[in-house]
């Protein structure tokens, strides 16, 4: 064989190489078809999986494929998450649903990644009871769908790709944005912090961040595309920069990327509370283009349980860190996430993550039942909290982070504040929909011609977890 004919070694040039010859594939499957053959990625879990999902789709266009709804796809795939039981319990439900699809249409492919195959036992299972998956890759290697693709058009078998861990980036693949005018930027991969309940530094692997060049150059590329909002996206984004050979700390690279023109807003998740450094609260307090929202997960209300989840701070630390946020951001929108039913969470400790709620006040909270995950050191503590107590507590929080949220909610009424224009009404056409800088959504009446900008809206009414509003015209 001619070395002309073998696939480069180095990446990205192998995937060209690949999404080269997956082309000729999907074409003749198009011949075959009478058609263009069609891919629809469901996504499940985190904005990590988002912007995966969004890899995935640019080569799948890239190859030949356009995008459809599941239901008409020639190619489906499901890019999972298993960070709670439920999710992986979905998963196998809609891929119960489409084994008969599969059936009836003999050209059918049906693809999973993501965190969930990870799991060992997750992939010992399909390759057991769901013979007719035709690919299984994991969370380290979706750069490479074209090349699995492609063994997968010349096998006809299961193909099975899943790497334990990587140190690999790989830059410069073709990339599908869902929104013209905003993208998620992956800054780092991975998570050393081992909090003891959390399966995704098993499946996401060990912490590393992108080289700043590499980031800043994207975001100028999508600056000039027309992207005026960014999310840098890591799993802790106050550790940028750790393990890379320039110094740079996530500060300095939120500086560096509000002095490119064009972007308009900077938003960033998730910060772990154990790394928030004061140079970032200055920065945040200084820049204008960075949103004026921070996601500080509390997880627990208890310095007790905190422990017990390795989370590296104490109450007392988290509140201090609160009050600093508070007086050098005075308007700042603080959310979190809590988990209720940690092991040997009593009620006591319940008590006090009721009392941090109401002491920060916080905008809004994602509130999750403790999910025991396999292989974390939680899942074996011997003192599992029984589920009747866990969900009882659970609906006690929900009551109070809703009651609050609404309450810290309407403080904006009547004001003029900026909002991005995202999309028209989903019920409504004569409105469109956007978002203020600290989250919170609004719909206000106007035409499609002004998605993607940032106009001044009155915000007239409080609908509890939203606002209506006017746009102001110029010289209002
Ligand atoms: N890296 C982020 C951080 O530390 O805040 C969070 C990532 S995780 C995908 C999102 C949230 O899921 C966590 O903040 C936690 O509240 C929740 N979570 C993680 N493992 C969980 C479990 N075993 N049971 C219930 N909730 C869990
Ligand atoms: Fe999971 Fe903790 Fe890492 Fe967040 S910081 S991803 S909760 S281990």
């Amino acid at each position: 064989m001619s070395t002309l004919q073998m696939p480069p070694v180095n990446e990205p040039d192998r995937q060209y190489y690949f999404i080269d010859k997956a082309r000729t594939y999907v074409r003749q499957l198009g011949e075959a078809l009478g058609r263009t053959p069609r891919a629809c990625i469901t996504t499940f879990g985190c904005q990590m999986n988002s912007k995966d999902s969004e890899k995935l789709l640019g080569v799948l266009e890239e190859i030949g494929y356009e995008e459809s709804s599941e239901e008409m796809a020639d190619l489906v795939i499901f890019n999972t998450c298993t960070v709670r039981e439920n999710a992986n319990t979905r998963v196998y439900g809609r891929l119960g649903r489409l084994k008969p699809v599969k059936k009836k249409n003999p050209h059918m492919m049906i693809g999973l990644c993501g965190c969930m195959m990870q799991e060992e036992l997750v992939v010992n299972k399909l390759k057991d009871s769901y013979r007719f998956v035709d690919l299984i890759f994991g969370t380290h290697n979706v750069y490479k769908l074209a090349e699995l693709l492609v063994m997968r058009f010349e096998s006809k078998g299961m193909i099975i790709d899943i790497w334990e861990d990587t140190d690999k980036i790989v830059e410069d693949l073709p990339t599908e944005r869902k929104y013209p005018f905003k993208s998620g930027v992956n800054i780092m991969f991975g998570c050393n912090n081992f909090c003891t309940y959390c399966i995704v530094p098993y499946v996401r692997g060990r912490e590393r961040s992108r080289r700043p060049e590499a980031i800043l150059s994207e975001i100028k590329r999508l600056a000039s595309e027309g992207v005026v909002e960014i999310m840098l996206l890591g799993q802790n984004v106050n550790s940028y920069g750790r393990g890379l050979p320039e110094e740079i700390t996530f500060a300095k690279l939120l500086e560096q990327i509000a002095a490119i023109p064009g972007i308009q807003r900077i938003r960033f998740m998730t910060s772990h509370p154990k790394d928030l450094s004061d140079e970032l609260i200055e920065v945040m307090a200084r820049e204008e283009k960075i949103c004026n929202h921070l996601h500080l997960p509390v997880q627990a209300g208890s310095s007790r349980v905190l422990k017990k989840m390795n989370r590296i701070y104490t109450k007392e630390g988290y509140l201090t860190l609160v009050k600093k946020l508070r007086e050098k951001i005075p308007d700042i929108s603080l959310t979190t996430d809590i988990i209720v039913g940690f092991p040997g969470e009593t009620e006591e400790d319940f008590l006090e993550t009721l009392a941090v709620v109401k002491e920060v006040r916080y905008d809004s909270a994602f509130t999750f039942l403790y999910s025991k995950r396999s292989n974390t050191p939680a899942a074996t503590m011997t003192d599992q909290v029984p589920e009747d107590i866990a969900k009882e507590r659970f609906d006690r929080l929900l009551k109070e982070v809703q009651e609050i949220a609404h309450e810290r909610t309407q403080r904006f009424t009547g004001q003029v504040l900026d909002v991005l224009v995202e999309e028209v009404n989903q019920h409504d056409p004569q409105y469109l929909t956007g978002r203020l800088s600290n989250n919170l959504l609004v719909h206000f009446p106007g035409s499609e011609d002004l998605i993607g900008q940032i106009v001044p809206v009155k915000l007239s009414e409080c609908k509890g977890f939203y606002y209506l509003g006017e746009k102001l015209e110029q010289g209002e």
